[in-house]
């Protein structure tokens, strides 16, 4: 399962930040997530759940930034969303374009005492 893994990495940095701001009791995690990396905000919300027992994240809430796909054209200049992964430029229909946000996926930040 794609998001066990991510889980287990984005709560190994969570844990991680905990300790170096002496934080015991995790309340909050703010992840943010771009829509390209594919993974599903529900699921990561159940395996989270299912990770943290007995870790000092125990309990504490998720919340997910979903980051739309946005893109530039190379060609044209025109900047735009996708949804659907084509990343073709709506305005001249090039396909030279790149990718400025999608691919996030890391804790914005943490919350706890
Ligand atoms: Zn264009």
């Amino acid at each position: 399962m794609h998001e066990l893994s991510i889980t287990q990495g984005l709560l190994q940095i969570v844990l991680e930040e905990a300790r170096k701001h002496s934080i015991s009791k995790v309340r909050l995690v703010k992840l943010r997530i771009g829509e390209l990396t594919a993974v599903e905000p529900s699921s990561l919300t159940f395996c989270f759940e299912l990770l943290t027992k007995d870790t000092p994240a125990d309990g504490a809430g998720l919340e997910i930034d979903v980051v739309p796909i946005k893109l530039k054209c190379l060609n044209c200049w025109e900047f735009f969303e996708t949804r659907d992964a084509s990343f073709v430029c709506p305005a001249c229909s090039s396909f030279n374009t790149e990718l400025i946000t999608g691919r996030e996926l890391y804790v914005e930040q943490i919350e706890g005492d």
